[in-house]
């Protein structure tokens, strides 16, 4: 009996350290039938599966529609146990909010469900170009957590906006313009005012201007989101906000930077002026803004100096 006991524990703990290295994809219910779920805001770990990212679900009465599909395979099967926690509904549509790897690189495995996968048409060019390079630097970090995870593109393509209907329930796919990926489209539940924004807002952590972002469109782009006054935002990374957290972590940051770099080139300063004038204090209680903060002002000069 005791022996028994002791067994049972040792294996137990045993177990702990695998268990508790893998990404929990707890989900929370923020508007009735809407459930998101909310990734870490560091980088991409072994530890987090690269869901260092946002990703939610919807359930209507005739079926259950994906917002981003994750970073793997076996991300997207274990979203799918996740779901089935919730409802037995099938998934029947997949949106892609963008190009990046946690946004659509779980396509696989739910296309092998029978979902539809629908993306913006630029995010289809983008995933094109980049999704081998997305799944190579995935392979370093996850190892054999990326296992099974194969290249799929969307099934679907769409132009500036597309509106399902399932079930009684109205999501509307928008792209307005880029930002920080070119294909970066929202989705709008107008019913239940949530707003599902991708990576063109982020809180709590500093955004990142990557190579392939665009200032201006993501500007423009969240001045087309705020239209749609969401009562709820699930931003691409972050905690679940409104309004004004958004604008405040977002916009204001990337007004900042696009303000201080166009004086900068109308007085005609270099890079390294350019940047050594720029005050960005004010927004450092966002998390990773000490590792950002110089990528992001500088490909902002990049951009503008060829506006
Ligand atoms: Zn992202």
């Amino acid at each position: 009996m005791l022996k028994t006991l002791i067994t049972k524990l040792l294996c137990a703990l045993l177990a702990l350290p695998t268990l508790a290295a893998a990404v929990d994809l707890h989900f929370t219910e923020i508007a009735p039938g809407v459930h998101a779920f909310v990734g870490e805001m560091s980088g991409r770990t072994y530890e987090n599966e690269g869901m260092n990212a946002n990703v939610g679900f919807v359930v209507t009465k005739e079926g259950v529609v994906v917002i981003d599909s994750g970073s793997s395979y076996q991300v997207a099967k274990k979203m799918h146990e996740a779901i089935r926690r919730v409802t037995k509904q099938p998934v029947k549509y997949v949106i892609n909010t963008g190009g990046q790897d946690h946004r659509w690189l779980g396509n696989g495995y739910f296309k092998e469900q029978g979902a539809t996968i629908i993306a913006h048409k630029k995010a289809i060019d983008d995933m094109t170009a980049r999704g081998v390079e997305h799944l190579a630097g995935l392979k370093r970090d996850l190892k054999e957590r990326i296992d099974g995870t194969v290249v799929t593109l969307p099934d679907q393509s769409f132009d500036q906006e597309k509106t399902l209907k399932l079930g009684g329930t109205e999501l509307r796919i928008i792209h307005y313009f880029g930002g920080h990926t070119p294909g970066d489209s929202v989705v709008w539940l107008p019913q239940s005012r949530v707003l599902f924004s991708g990576d063109l807002v982020y809180v709590d952590r500093m955004l990142g201007v990557i190579p392939v972002s665009n200032t201006k469109d993501w500007l423009a782009s969240f001045e087309g989101l705020e239209k749609l006054a969401p009562k709820k935002i699930v931003p691409g990374h972050g905690k679940v906000c409104d309004l004004a957290k958004a604008k405040r972590d977002t916009k204001d940051y990337l007004a900042l930077l696009r303000s201080h770099m166009k004086t900068a080139l109308d007085k005609g300063l270099d890079l390294q002026r350019a940047l050594d004038t720029l005050d960005q204090s004010r927004f450092k209680s966002l998390l990773n803004y000490e590792s950002l903060k110089g990528g992001n002002a500088s490909r902002t000069y990049l951009e503008m100096e060829t506006e």
